[in-house]
């Protein structure tokens, strides 16, 4: 039997940045996973490390939109009713937290997490000699018609008490800003805060081969084989056999299903799937400058080492059923209108889970019921955004640190009272 400090499950962005802070701390990480660090969600994300995302992202209320909604033909969400009827309590629970008050107090208890998440990206990149996936570019927010730039334009006031940063382009700037893009564009608001990566999966694993250089070990297990014996955690798969007084979850969509074996339920949890693919540039020269976004079809075009990535927003559908041409073939149409956009570069698209509790922030910190269970999952649309943030949190919980934010607001417990 391997003896460690502390197990770490589950690779993806927010495993491998909480195994570094672990780390950092002088402990003998074993980092688990059944493939490769990254491959996960964490692998084909937008790349948008959201400093200017303060609001999260909450069930819409009016009417107008519900109602657009429910006829399932919108490019930004898609849903199959069986499982939307599966998850309605979740949905109900998500419906009811997204009231004013409650969004105000999801958005206060995650302003310290964003405010801090470039930051601690940066610390993480200089450390692992990761800087070149990361770029100060910022990302663009753009706008087909007046009337929705003029709307955006007003909530800007509503978010001044945030002080974001940003420039609002008009048509003419934005095409400076943006070469190529389609003069039929209005207007845009380039939100100057974020930065954005240009390999996701490249930059996770940039900083798991760190944590694995520095003398962490990183082995290809099954999670579901975890054990609890007498108070230690133990692992035995693929003819390894590891174990450790404290273990920390961080497994993504997957987190709920591992936690019902150990008795926690109801937990209000669902996922929303969204897809990636690629396409090539047109011609050489035709470059896509900064990563973009459409906020009413809810898509984002960024330039990424492997081409030019179209990432949808949600949808709703069975996590095991198979991935879907739908949504991308409703946003492609759209996309291509804005931008020129070669080939697809890969046969099929890519499908990722967003893993999402009903009140828009993760959890993170000790599990009520066992002694050593540590969380960390539940990072809906902004897991990239956080991954290194909520992994300085609970390693800093773990060590009895003093936290940069109250923990109760990301305990288990705000579920099991
Ligand atoms: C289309 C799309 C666009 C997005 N864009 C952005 C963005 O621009 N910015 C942003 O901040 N976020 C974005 N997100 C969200 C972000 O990608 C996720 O929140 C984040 O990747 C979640 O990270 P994670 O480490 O919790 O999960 P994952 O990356 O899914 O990691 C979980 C890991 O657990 C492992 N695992 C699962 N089961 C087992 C098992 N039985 N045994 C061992 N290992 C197991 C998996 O292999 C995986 O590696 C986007 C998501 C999607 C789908």
């Amino acid at each position: 039997m391997e003896k460690f400090d502390v197990i770490v499950l589950g690779a993806g962005i927010v495993g491998v940045c909480t195994a570094l802070h672990l780390q950092f701390k002088g402990y003998n990480v074993c980092l688990v996973d059944k493939k490769d660090p990254g491959q996960g969600t964490s692998y084909g994300n937008a790349g948008l490390i959201e400093r200017s995302s303060v609001i999260p992202y909450h069930f819409p209320r009016e009417f107008s939109r519900l109602l657009a909604y429910a006829l399932n033909r919108q490019p930004d969400v898609r849903f199959d009713w069986t499982y939307l009827l599966k998850i309605a309590p979740w949905l109900f629970r998500f419906w009811q937290q997204s009231s004013q008050k409650n969004l105000e107090i999801a958005t206060q208890a995650m302003l310290p997490l964003i405010e801090n998440s470039v930051k601690e990206h940066d610390f993480l990149a200089a450390k692992t000699g990761a800087t070149s996936f990361i770029e100060p570019k910022g990302w663009l927010e753009i706008y087909h018609t007046e009337k929705a730039f003029n709307e955006a334009k007003k909530h800007l006031l509503t978010l001044q008490r945030f002080h974001l940063a940003y420039d609002i382009l008009d048509r003419q700037k934005l095409q400076e800003r943006v070469p190529f893009i389609s003069s039929a564009m209005i207007g845009a608001i380039h939100w100057l805060d974020p930065k954005t990566v240009n390999d996701p999966d490249g930059l996770t694993a940039a900083y798991a081969n760190y944590f694995i250089k520095q003398g962490g070990s990183f082995l290809k297990l099954d999670a579901f084989k975890t054990k609890n014996n007498d108070g230690t955690w133990q692992i035995e798969d693929q003819g390894h056999s590891v174990s450790a007084p404290d273990i920390v979850v961080a497994l993504g969509a997957q987190s709920v299903r591992f936690l019902n074996r150990f008795g926690y339920h109801h937990i209000p949890f669902a996922i929303k799937r969204g897809y990636h693919i690629h396409y090539r540039k047109v011609d050489q020269n035709t470059s896509l400058a900064h990563s973009i976004c459409d906020p009413v079809s809810g898509f984002v075009l960024a330039p990424m080492r492997q081409g030019i990535r179209l990432t949808t927003g949600i949808e709703f559908a069975n996590p095991e059923a198979p991935a879907y041409w739908t949504q991308i073939k409703r946003v492609e149409k759209i996309a291509k209108s804005i931008f020129p956009l070669g080939d697809p570069i890969e046969a099929r698209p890519w499908l990722g889970e967003r893993p999402c509790l009903s009140d828009m922030r993760p959890v993170i910190g000790k599990a009520p019921k066992h002694h050593g269970l540590w969380l960390n999952f539940g990072h809906a649309h902004h897991g990239l955004t956080l991954g290194p943030v909520s992994g300085k949190l609970l390693a800093g919980m773990m060590t009895g640190e003093q936290p940069l934010t109250s923990p109760n607001l990301f305990s288990l417990t705000r579920f099991t009272r």
